[in-house]
């Protein structure tokens, strides 16, 4: 057995030896055990009584009991009141299946406890009846009956309520809120009912008896009719249940615009309203932004107004709500606050939000008297649904305001990133020219456009590492041009330019790609031929020289004539670029001292 059911089994164990025992003794004495149907009748009215009988909000029990157990003790012996009463109580338990929530060891426990208590109860009212001198059986009742009949009731009512209390006690639960006084006089007032039926089963024919009990039965039935159409309408407008459909209609509004329109809704459905005002406290920019504005059914554009103005800077900063139900009998305080012809009557709660006011709700009726506490009660319960919902849409539109700020810094620095990277490209590609430019100027001779000394030096260097490794002929020519100085002097440093051009041009043109030709002093070039001998190199050098004395010359002045020496040398497989140098210089001097216009390779 869970231990939650021990006490309360041990104790309806107790309850039960103890009514057990006083009911074996009180019916050693009783002689008046109806007929076996007639006790199995008054059964069955309890049990119908427990299941249609007019239900009290207190677990499982009806008024209406109180009906069948007054009457049993009135016309039979209290012990045999009881053993009815109490055998119709352990029954129910265990034949009604809402009862006990279809727990058979809780509906035994009730079964065993409710047995015993009416027995109990109806054991201890009828001994008090008797003991105050209550007339049994009870005939035409008269004054002298009012006394012993209150005292039975009382009895049974203070007998049922103390060991209910004790029961649910035992069980853990909030007593208080199941037990209440009321609930004490409800079940007094069917006192008089079980009196009645009791009289008219000892005195009146038994026609007028089952007159009574269908009496009783369409009293039953029109009650509960009504009572469930009642709470039909309850269930679907209470403020209660209006105010918990406005709080899901709250739920999953997202935008301002659309949690006021809903707000607004909701609103109106809870109050009459000739204005309707929403207000957001905005603190950064000190004012109230009235956001949802309607009045008269028209929808007013928002705007705004400085956060301490007027009654609504009053309720903002004070956070407490505001009533006024007529103007005309408002506080000289109020009126100074209010805007001008101000009549009828005014709710302004505010909106809160872990103790800050974030906004005001108000609603405001021409009629003075058109709101009470109960409706400042029922427009702080909104409040307190509006508030959060106001919170969250409002994070939920910061938080979008900064995501789209976000984004658009994003975007911002990704066209500016875009921007710097073709900048840095286009600053490259520049610095690529430049650099291939200076790389092509520092080899190329301005002039002939031909390479220069430096070039000559490190691609002199390169074939002889290159002829070396291939163990290939190279030659080296060195060409001058013959009493150039008297070119200048004669015709000036401009022809002379233009004679160094077209000799470069020459040379450059007659030989093949993989050869270079290379203006290394003013009027002076050199021409390496990789894989040649100096055979071959004098040979094609005697072109060379032929080719340049032949140009047109004619063409620059009519008695311009250009002639070269060359010295060739072939490279000795040994030695490096300035004894190469040097032989081929040595060469081209002895052409010269030989008289000019010659080429020498030995
Ligand atoms: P040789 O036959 O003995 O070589 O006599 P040369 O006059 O050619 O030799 P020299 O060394 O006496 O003179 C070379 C001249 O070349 C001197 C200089 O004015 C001229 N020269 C050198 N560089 C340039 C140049 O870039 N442009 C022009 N127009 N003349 C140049
Ligand atoms: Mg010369
Ligand atoms: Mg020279």
């Amino acid at each position: 057995m869970p231990s939650r059911y021990r006490p309360l089994a041990i104790y309806s164990a107790l309850l039960a030896l103890a009514a057990g025992a006083w009911l074996m003794r009180g019916l050693g004495g009783a002689g008046d055990f109806p007929a076996p149907w007639i006790a199995v009748a008054w059964i069955v009215v309890c049990l119908l009584i427990w299941q249609f009988g007019i239900p009290v909000p207190r677990v499982g029990l009806t008024s209406m009991e109180r009906v069948p157990q007054i009457g049993l003790l009135l016309v039979f012996s209290a012990p045999v009141a009881a053993a009815l009463c109490g055998a119709a109580a352990f029954l129910w338990p265990l034949l009604s299946r809402s009862y006990s929530h279809g727990s058979r060891r809780a509906a035994v426990l009730r079964a065993v406890h409710n047995g015993a208590m009416d027995t109990l109860m109806l054991l201890a009212a009828g001994s008090a009846y008797l003991a105050v001198g209550g007339r049994h059986p009870i005939g035409v009742p008269g004054l002298v009956d009012i006394v012993p009949l209150a005292a039975m009731a009382l009895v049974a009512q203070a007998v049922n309520v103390a060991l209910l209390a004790t029961y649910f006690r035992l069980d853990g639960r909030d007593v208080g809120r199941i037990i209440k006084p009321v609930y004490s006089l409800v079940d007094l007032v069917f006192v008089p009912a079980g009196v009645l039926a009791a009289v008219l089963y000892n005195t009146a024919a038994p026609a007028t008896f089952v007159l009574f009990v269908a009496l009783m039965v369409v009293f039953v039935l029109s009650f509960n009719g009504i009572g469930s159409a009642l709470a039909a309408v309850d269930a679907d407008s209470s403020p209660l249940a209006r105010l918990s459909r406005a709080w899901r209609a709250l739920r999953g509004a997202r935008r301002l615009d659309d949690l006021g329109d809903r707000i607004l809704a909701e609103t109106r459905a809870l109050f009459r309203f000739d204005e309707f005002l929403l207000v957001l406290v905005d603190r950064e920019r000190r004012q109230l932004d009235l956001r949802v504005h309607e009045r008269g059914g028209e929808r007013l554009a928002p705007q705004t107004r400085p956060l301490d103005s007027g009654l609504l800077g009053r309720v903002a900063a004070r956070g407490d709500a505001l009533l006024v139900e007529d103007w005309a009998r408002a506080p000289e305080v109020l009126r100074a606050q209010a805007d001008a012809g101000e009549a009828g009557s005014l709710i302004v709660v505010a909106l809160q939000e872990e103790g800050r006011v974030i906004g005001l709700l108000s609603v405001r009726h021409g009629r003075p008297g058109a709101y009470s506490d109960a409706d400042l009660h029922l427009m702080e319960r909104l409040a307190e649904q509006v508030a959060p919902a106001i919170a969250d849409a409002r994070a939920f539109e910061d938080l979008e305001r900064y995501r789209r700020l976000l984004e658009l810094r994003v975007a911002e620095r990704t066209d500016e990133l875009a921007r710097a990277n073709r900048d840095k490209e286009r600053l490259i590609a520049a610095l690529d020219e430049r650099s291939r430019t200076f790389e092509r100027e520092s080899q190329e001779d301005p002039l002939t456009g031909i390479a220069n000394r430096r070039a000559f030096g490190r691609r002199l260097a390169s074939e002889i590492e290159m002829s070396r490794a291939a163990a290939r002929p190279l030659t080296l020519a060195v060409a001058d041009l013959d009493h150039f100085k008297l070119v200048n002097d004669a015709l000036g440093h401009a022809v002379g330019d233009e004679v160094l051009r077209q000799s470069a041009a020459v040379m450059r043109n007659m030989c093949r790609a993989t050869d270079l030709v290379a203006r290394i002093g003013g009027e002076e070039f050199a021409i390496l031929f990789p894989g040649m001998d100096h055979g071959q190199a004098a040979a094609f050098c005697e072109q060379l020289r032929r080719a340049v004395e032949q140009h047109g010359w004619r063409g620059l002045h009519p008695q311009l004539q250009v002639t070269l020496s060359i010295g060739v040398a072939q490279w000795d497989q040994e030695s490096g670029a300035d004894e190469l140098l040097h032989a081929a210089d040595t060469r081209l001097y002895n052409a010269k001292h030989a008289g000019r216009n010659r080429v020498v390779a030995a």
